[in-house]
C-alpha cells in the first residue's frame, strides 16, 4: 500500500503527465516529418488554429466531442488516449518509486541528500516513460525510432543519473548502468549484422537507451528487460500468424516490444529474476 502522505504527488505527477502527453501527441505528429515543435497547431482540414483552451488534456477533446471548432472535422481519439496513459504511466513511475523507497527506508532512516536523489531518478523514469509513448507511435506510424530522439536520450538520462549520483545515489548503479547500454547495443548490433532484415539501426540505438535505465536498477533488470522483448515480440508474431493477419515477411517493428520489455524488467525485473535464481537453487 501507498504512504498516504505521498497520495498528493502522484496525483500532481498524474496531472503533469497528462499536460506532457499533450506535448507528446505533438512529437508524435512532428518530429518524424521534420516539423519545427514551435510552430502554431492548425486544423488539417480547415486551418482554424487551436486556442489555448482547446489545449487543455483530454477535457477539451471531450468538450469539442472529437471535432474541430471550425469545420467539425473529426480529431482522433488516440490525441486524448496518449495524454491519458501518459497521465497514468508518470503516476504509475511516481507511485512504484515511492513505494520502494518507503520499503528501503524501513530498514534505515533516509536523509534529505536521499531524497533528492531519488527524486532525481525518477525524473529520468518519467522523462523514458514519455519517449517510450512517442518512440512506440512513431514506430508503429512510421516503422522509425527518430534519432532526435533517441541520441538525445544517452545525454538526458546519463546526466540525471551522474547528479543523483552527485547527491548521494551509489556510483556503482552509473557504472552497471553504462555498462548495460553498452551490452545491450553491442546485442542488438551483432543481432542486425546476422539478421539485416529483423533489426533497424534505430532498434540498435534505442538498445543503448533500453540498457542505461534497466541495469542501472540492477543486472537482474537488465537480463529480464531484454529477455521481456523477445517473449512478448515472438508471441505477438505468432499470434498473428495464427490469426493468418501477417505472412512470414510481414515487416513488424521491434521497437514497441523493446520498449513494453523494458518496463516488464523496470517494473519486475528484480523480483522475477530472484524467482528464477530461487528456483535454480531449490531444483
Ligand atoms: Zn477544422
Amino acid at each position: 500500500m501507498i504512504d498516504p502522505a505521498l497520495l498528493p504527488v502522484v496525483v500532481f505527477a498524474g496531472l503533469l503527465g497528462l499536460v506532457i502527453g499533450s506535448f507528446l501527441n505533438v512529437v508524435i505528429s512532428r518530429v518524424p516529418a521534420g516539423v519545427p515543435l514551435t510552430r502554431e497547431s492548425r486544423c488539417p482540414q480547415c486551418g482554424t488554429p487551436v486556442r489555448p483552451w482547446q489545449n487543455v488534456p483530454v477535457i477539451s477533446w471531450l468538450f469539442l466531442r472529437g471535432k474541430c471548432a471550425g469545420c467539425t472535422a473529426r480529431i482522433s481519439p488516440r490525441y486524448p488516449l496518449v495524454e491519458l496513459a501518459t497521465g497514468v504511466a508518470f503516476a504509475g513511475v511516481v507511485w512504484a518509486f515511492a513505494d520502494a523507497f518507503r520499503l528501503a527506508s524501513l530498514a534505515q532512516r533516509p536523509d534529505a541528500a536521499d531524497w533528492w536523489a531519488l527524486a532525481v531518478i525518477v525524473v529520468a523514469y518519467l522523462y523514458f516513460a514519455a519517449i517510450s509513448i512517442a518512440l512506440t507511435l512513431i514506430d508503429l506510424d512510421t516503422h522509425r525510432l527518430p534519432n532526435a530522439i533517441v541520441l538525445p536520450s544517452y545525454i538526458v538520462v546519463g546526466i540525471l543519473f551522474t547528479i543523483a549520483c552527485v547527491l548521494g545515489a551509489p556510483w556503482e548503479a552509473l557504472l552497471r548502468a553504462a555498462i548495460g547500454a553498452a551490452i545491450l547495443y553491442a546485442f542488438y548490433f551483432i543481432l542486425r549484422l546476422v539478421r539485416p532484415a529483423g533489426m533497424g539501426g534505430g532498434d540498435v540505438k534505442l538498445a543503448g537507451v533500453v540498457g542505461l535505465v534497466l541495469a542501472w536498477l540492477g543486472w537482474g533488470p537488465l537480463i529480464v528487460g531484454a529477455f521481456a522483448a523477445f517473449v512478448l515480440g515472438g508471441v505477438f508474431g505468432i499470434a498473428l500468424l495464427l490469426a493468418r493477419r501477417a505472412g512470414r515477411k510481414t515487416a513488424i517493428p521491434f521497437g514497441p516490444w523493446m520498449i513494453a520489455g523494458a518496463w516488464v524488467g523496470i517494473i519486475a525485473g528484480e523480483s522475477l529474476a530472484r524467482g528464477y535464481l530461487g528456483l535454480l537453487v531449490t531444483a
